[in-house]
């Protein structure tokens, strides 16, 4: 049902609430992500458990709760963390690919796209991407903080489709099922109220820093960027699987909008154009009637300077605006790329954001 999925596995799904990390749960999980690639699904991880992993292998060394030192059982456990990943996706033949994100990173609109890139390009080889904060280097103001939000971006980055937020409970119950033994499991969630957020509270769960509440946070932003958001428990049985495959797992989020309606309203929100390109009569008509991306080959005239990242106008001839897109290229770049084929990009530029000028997704005619 769901082709590109986020999972994020918090720190007490990956230790079972104990002080170290359980390898044969975490295998369990790699084992359902395999079964995922295998079947031609695209998995994104979104792992926690860097701090507490360091601690551990570190013999729970007895710190000052500095930053500094934060920094430094992150910097020892991440490393740490990916060779058990890595170690347990070799044995499903499966190479996965380290990302270490800042709140920074998804924030300018640049950078954005080149953690898209790079995720989306590990996705189209095969590879696992597994994402977690930078701790080892991240200060308090650039960091998401907490990576039930950080899977919501990054689910947001990949215009996932899923996003799963294994977690140690079932899911978002009506009352504190461990103080209320008679709390009801939430199925469906249709609004996200301010009486669901009192629900949720600030609860915390084990050693990990996110809570219901950052969940909550965490599904609102997913599903207004067009993702489905499940919130299940990571040592129920097949939970992955079954929550791919549509299963009621969990608490589920609809998601409220296509990603393709989303981004689109983020170009005409954005700032306006930072500039323009003029397109010849073949592009013009490759953009308004045939629902095509900008090739540099139908480009005539740059008028910046704008960065890749911007959002650009497209003119006709004539000087009417067509179109407006976010450019994947600078007006630099696009100067000398402009009416060459797009085989040429790397051989005037020296390097590539891959074929196209403004991609069709990024586009909304005017
Ligand atoms: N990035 C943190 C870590 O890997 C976890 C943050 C969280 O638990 O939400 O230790």
């Amino acid at each position: 049902m769901y082709q590109r999925i986020v999972i994020k596995i918090g720190t007490s799904v990956l230790t079972r609430g104990t002080p170290h990390l359980d390898q044969a749960h975490m295998v369990e999980l790699v084992r359902q992500c395999a079964r995922l690639h295998q079947v031609g699904k695209e998995v994104i991880i979104c792992t926690s458990g860097a701090i507490a992993v360091g601690r551990a292998r570190l013999d729970f060394p007895d710190l000052p709760p500095t930053l500094s030192h934060k920094q430094m059982l992150a910097a020892v456990g991440q490393s740490r963390l990916m060779q058990f990943y890595e170690r347990f996706f070799e044995i499903y033949g499966i190479h996965v690919g380290q990302i270490l994100l800042t709140r920074a990173d998804v924030q300018n609109r640049r950078r954005y796209l080149n953690g898209r890139d790079t995720l989306l390009t590990l996705l189209e080889h095969h590879i696992v991407p597994i994402v977690n904060e930078n701790d080892a280097v991240a200060t308090e103001e650039i960091k998401v903080g907490d990576n039930d939000n950080l899977s919501a971006l990054v689910a947001t980055l990949a215009e996932a489709d899923l996003l799963l937020l294994l977690t140690d409970q079932p899911g978002l119950f009506t009352a504190d099922p461990r103080t209320h033994p008679d709390a009801q499991l939430i199925a469906e969630v249709e609004h996200i109220d301010a009486a669901l957020k009192a629900l949720a509270g600030g609860s915390v769960s084990g050693l990990g820093v996110g809570g219901m509440a950052t969940k909550l946070q965490a599904a609102d932003v997913a599903r207004r960027a067009g993702t489905d958001v499940i919130i299940a428990a990571g040592h129920a049985p097949d939970v992955i699987s079954r929550a791919v495959a549509g299963e009621a797992v969990g608490t589920r989020f609809k998601a409220l909008k296509t990603p393709l309606e989303n981004r689109k309203k983020w170009i005409y929100a954005g700032r306006k154009p930072a500039g323009s390109v003029t397109v010849d009569a073949g592009a013009a008509q490759a953009l308004c009637t045939n629902g095509r991306s900008l090739l540099p080959a139908g480009i005539t005239a740059v008028a910046g300077p704008f960065e890749r990242g911007d959002t650009i106008s497209i003119m006709d001839a004539d000087g009417r605006e067509l179109a407006r897109g976010i450019t994947r290229y600078s007006s630099h770049d696009l100067t000398r790329i402009a009416g060459h084929h797009s085989d040429k990009i790397v051989e005037l530029l020296g390097y590539a954001y891959g074929p196209v000028a403004v991609h069709r997704n990024d586009m909304i005619l005017v």
